[in-house]
């Protein structure tokens, strides 16, 4: 139960924290955009060392999934509670540890090979993320990248706001085309042209 518990409170909490904050803050939020992707900062700065209370309420809407899902997990004996705790602990440390490459961490090969099998975030992978907001999703496992791509692909591409720009760009194109027919038409008509 301990072990199953553990398992859980990292694999559920990692899906609810990226689909339920991390992408919809990727599309819609400015607070994880400007605090979390600041990068006129170091992101080891800004991510583990601020104290700022906006660094600090991106962090903590981050683990709130974690948290709630610990609360669900424990309601299941004391073995649940130790196991969802320990997944705190652990899921804590992979925070601070996926943010080590500013401070200097380079994995060893045996290492990137062992979190190539189970699909576990490096922090060189994460570093990914701070360099290019688009893609390496996930905060623990890799295997939510590809989703999550997806997830901001489509949300993109249905939301309202962005609907709204693509019908306009439409619209201009289609008024520009019918300006030239129109100056067209006029300069056929006109006795001099
Ligand atoms: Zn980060
Ligand atoms: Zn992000």
């Amino acid at each position: 139960m301990f072990c199953v518990s553990l398992g859980v409170l990292l694999v559920a909490g990692d899906f609810c924290s990226t689909f339920f904050y991390h992408v919809p803050q990727h599309i819609w939020g400015k607070l994880h955009l400007r605090t979390h992707h600041d990068n006129t900062r170091s992101y080891w700065e800004h991510s583990i060392v601020s104290r700022n209370p906006s660094v600090l309420l991106d962090g903590l809407l981050g683990a709130l999934p974690y948290f709630v899902i610990a609360g669900i997990l424990a309601m299941f004996g004391r073995a649940a509670a130790l196991g969802a705790i320990s997944g705190l602990v652990i899921g804590h440390l992979h925070v601070l540890w996926r943010h080590t490459c500013e401070i200097g961490w380079v994995s060893p090969a045996w290492l990137v090979r062992l979190s190539r099998i189970f699909q576990i975030v490096l922090p060189e992978d994460h570093d990914g993320h701070h360099r290019n907001p688009d893609i390496e999703f996930g905060d623990i496992f890799r295997f939510y990248d590809a989703p999550a791509r997806n997830t901001i692909a489509w949300l993109r591409a249905i939301s309202p706001r962005r609907r709204r720009a693509a019908a306009l760009r439409v619209m201009r194109t289609r008024n520009r085309r019918s300006a030239s027919a129109l100056r067209a038409l006029k300069q056929r008509k006109s006795p001099t042209g």
